[in-house]
């Protein structure tokens, strides 16, 4: 017996002692954008995104190595303006049975930076695990005189790596900075410091390899979410109609005629659309199709009720939202409700 409890004891502190020194188990999942991109020379602006494959990506940054236990895989190999449904949706199921079934302690995913912000919070609202799930990009090619890439692949695992970074939603790192995925936009066609956290500021940042938080995001995101893609092969369709001066109604047309289930318009100042798209939102929402008023302006929200009368029309007012993120949302929400008042509440929480 006694020899029994020494075998076990010794055991027990083995697994301990292998445990803490075992690194953390981190995947990197590549689908293409800048970061795998090529140019022609190191000099040159032209380029091809989503050229080099995940080993390349992950050889380029040794030093990864010494912060975690990587693997990487393949996605996707496609510059971000390609991203689309079907990708979005094998990314969730493959993040939460890389994290929820295969024992992952994160997950990065190295990805375009053009739909970055779209990405990030479809994921923030379909991966349903708190552990860090980090997007990284970056906006010079990977054979580029002073690529960003290899900093933000870096940092990006350092994000995946850190405590700090667990519970806080999936994270755009770029730039030395950590992004919160409701409200990080790129702002900038080419600068490498193109991210931004919105009128909020950032999450926090990555200094020597180590993530210092500065604020929590306040919205509800992944084990909080009540959206559940496990069982969808596809999503609603929602497009989003831009607003301006003498607006033409008729691409708002089209999408009422192609039957899609739901449009985001990008309106001017606070959500507000030109009289002739505002008679054709009109007719769409009595018919079923769900209008969500956004705003073309960078900054501010789209308010509830205000210049347009939501409750008359039924309306949903996305609030913080962009047009490209409340396209996002209105497709989740309308696998669940079409009842207008639920989905105004998605958007009051998430
Ligand atoms: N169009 C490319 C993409 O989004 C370029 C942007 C980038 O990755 O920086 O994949």
């Amino acid at each position: 017996m006694k020899r029994f409890r020494f075998i076990a004891a010794l055991a027990l502190a083995l697994t301990v002692s292998l445990s803490l020194s075992a690194k953390p188990k981190i995947r990197i999942i590549a689908t293409g954008g800048t970061i795998a991109g090529v140019s022609a020379t190191s000099a040159s602006s032209a380029y091809t995104a989503g050229q080099v494959g995940i080993q390349t990506l992950i050889d380029a940054v040794p030093q990864i190595l010494q912060l975690a236990d990587i693997s990487g895989e393949q996605l996707v190999n496609i510059g971000s303006q390609d991203m689309n449904d079907e990708v979005w949706l094998k990314l969730a199921k493959r993040i939460n049975q890389l994290l929820n079934e295969e024992g992952y302690d994160g997950v990065v995913i190295t990805h375009g930076t053009d739909t970055m912000e779209e990405t990030a919070y479809f994921l923030n609202l379909t991966v349903k695990s708190d552990k860090p799930v980090i997007l990284a990009g970056s906006m010079r090619p990977s054979n580029a005189i002073s690529a960003d890439g290899p900093a933000n692949l870096y940092n990006a695992v350092a994000a995946a790596v850190s405590p700090a970074c667990k519970g806080m939603g999936v994270l755009c790192c770029m730039n030395n900075q950590l992004l919160d995925a409701k409200t990080v936009i790129k702002t900038h066609t080419i600068d490498c410091d193109t991210f931004e956290g919105g009128p909020s500021g950032i999450i926090g940042y990555i200094y020597n390899g180590e993530a210092f938080i500065l604020q929590t995001p306040n919205n509800k995101h992944t084990i909080n979410s009540e959206f559940d893609v496990t069982k969808l092969d596809r999503l609603p369709k929602v497009g989003i109609v831009y607003g301006y001066a003498n607006c033409s109604p008729l691409p708002m047309q089209a999408f009422v005629d192609a039957r899609f289930d739901g449009i985001v318009l990008a309106g001017v100042g606070d959500g507000n659309f030109y009289k002739d798209v505002f008679e054709v939102a009109e007719k769409a929402q009595a018919s079923g199709i769900q209008i969500v008023r956004s705003s073309r302006c960078p900054t501010g929200p789209t308010c509830l009720n205000s210049e347009v009368d939501d409750a008359k029309y039924h309306f949903v007012a996305a609030l913080n939202l962009n047009p490209q993120k409340a396209r996002v949302l209105l497709m989740l929400a309308l696998t669940k409700t079409h009842d207008w008042q639920e989905i105004q509440k998605f958007f009051m929480e998430y």
